[in-house]
């Protein structure tokens, strides 16, 4: 793996009182932070005044965070029930911008902020772009959706707090954000995993060699499920370190957790966010090492705080307060999927990103694929698409055979289930400029 690009990037602090902290200053600082919390809201939201006095909690009930447990769990549900403001703590004159969560359906969430969330929001990015190497001399560009989506404003911010020359590229006109890229020395950006890979190709197309024509030097990506596999596909294509980004818009947007240079869990910025792992099913809390749904606390939010926020991302908080990096907040694992991702193929739950780990790691197979759920009589059948690179079909025909069944045992044996694959030529399937769309699931429609 390039590894080369990343001995340029320094360990270095955005706020290193802060981000110093100690494990045990942590807990104190949660546990006085979460006593303010519940005051807060009894006091300034009519909602969480109802469901606190329905468990009979009163605003000095909670003492630390001990007692996290006895507080009720705040879901999607609430929050599109009390569109669009009824979820506030503070009088709408206290808020200064206004985001929504995309809705596919019924109301969006919405997602405000008084200008201190803003200024707390910037500075939690700040942390993680200058931990992640990105610093003034940078040029950095911003591909993710500018608007109600928080992604593009919220690093736009972020990094313009630091001192970086930002560019606001947005999303779409790919050819023109590899221009951009290449004329002005863009030296790091953040966009979706998808989104980058698909920059990467672009830019070949366009005789541009992104390692050698252009000058990335640190690339930050989230916003969907990704996998390690695609992160050392963009590595390579770029030559750089790539830096996996955690944040919703329910609690904020970005910035709630991100991968310092050790690239081994990403740090949730603790003195702000108090984050459990609960069984998705029961809502019982998880020990660190056992997967479950993240559920977020959000400490400090004035506009609109949250508690127990039940994020239906799935992950694990790992073990030990030690990291090299020299950050004791909380890390998580990489998120495995969404509860609502989850496909369940014959009694057996499959995560999109399971199987785009496994393909990612195969030179042979290309940057798209496409999983395809069917029901043929009283059977579920699981298909993988896969787009192989270019070379593939021209060879012998064996070989392509051959490369079918490497990549079905492959995936039979990861997920223990029996599948089939179909290899297809590049840039045959659908592309998506947004977010990818993986799963194709036909059982139901
Ligand atoms: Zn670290």
């Amino acid at each position: 793996m390039e590894r080369a690009a990343g001995a340029l990037i320094k360990n270095a602090f955005w706020e290193p009182g802060a981000e110093r902290l100690s494990p045990k200053r942590i807990r104190e600082i949660q546990s006085e932070r979460l006593r303010g919390l519940v005051r807060r809201v009894y006091e300034g939201s009519a909602f969480y005044r109802r469901l606190l006095r329905d468990r009979g909690i009163g605003p000095g009930s909670i003492r630390s965070t001990d007692d996290l447990e006895r507080l009720p769990f705040t879901t999607k549900d609430d929050l599109r029930d009390n569109y669009p403001f009824g979820i506030l703590s503070v009088p709408l004159s206290k808020v200064v911008r206004i985001h929504t969560s995309s809705g596919t359906t019924g109301n969006p969430t919405v997602v405000a902020y008084t200008r201190r969330d803003l200024e707390i929001w910037s500075n939690c990015i700040a942390r993680c772009l200058t931990m992640t190497g990105v610093t003034p001399e940078d040029i950095f560009q911003v591909i993710l959706g500018y608007g109600l989506f928080t992604g593009g404003l919220g690093f736009h911010y972020g990094a313009e707090l630091i001192g970086a020359k930002v560019v606001p590229s947005s999303t779409g006109g790919t050819k023109r954000q590899v221009k951009l890229m290449r004329d002005f020395g863009v030296t790091a950006f953040t966009s979706i995993p998808s989104y980058a890979l698909y920059l990467g190709e672009t830019a070949i197309e366009m005789g541009i060699d992104p390692r050698k024509d252009l000058r990335i030097r640190t690339m930050s990506c989230g916003a969907e499920p990704w996998s390690e596999g695609t992160r050392e596909k963009l590595e390579e294509l770029f030559g750089c370190m790539v830096f996996n980004s955690y944040g919703l818009s329910e609690v904020g947007g970005p910035g709630v957790a991100f991968e310092c240079i050790e690239q081994d869990g990403l740090h949730v910025w603790s003195d702000h966010f108090l984050v459990e792992v609960v069984d998705p099913r029961t809502g019982e809390g998880l020990p660190p090492g056992e997967e479950g749904e993240l559920v977020i606390t959000t400490l400090t939010r004035e506009a609109m705080p949250l508690i127990r926020y039940r994020t239906r991302d799935i992950a694990m908080i790992l073990e030990g307060d030690a990291c090299g990096c020299g950050r004791a907040h909380t890390r998580i694992s990489w998120i495995k999927g969404r509860t609502d991702d989850m496909i369940k193929v014959r009694g057996v739950n499959v995560f999109p990103s399971q199987i785009e780990h496994a393909l990612m790691r195969m030179p042979e197979v290309g940057n798209n694929y496409q999983i395809v759920v069917e029901r043929r009589g009283h059977l579920d059948e699981l298909k993988v698409r896969i787009e192989v690179t270019g070379g593939a079909f021209k060879g012998e025909l064996k070989d392509l055979v051959d490369l079918r069944g490497r990549i079905s045992s492959e995936l039979e044996n990861l997920l223990g289930l029996r599948l089939t694959v179909e290899l297809v030529e590049p840039g045959s399937l659908p592309r998506v400029e947004g977010k990818a769309s993986r799963v194709l699931d036909r059982r139901s429609r």
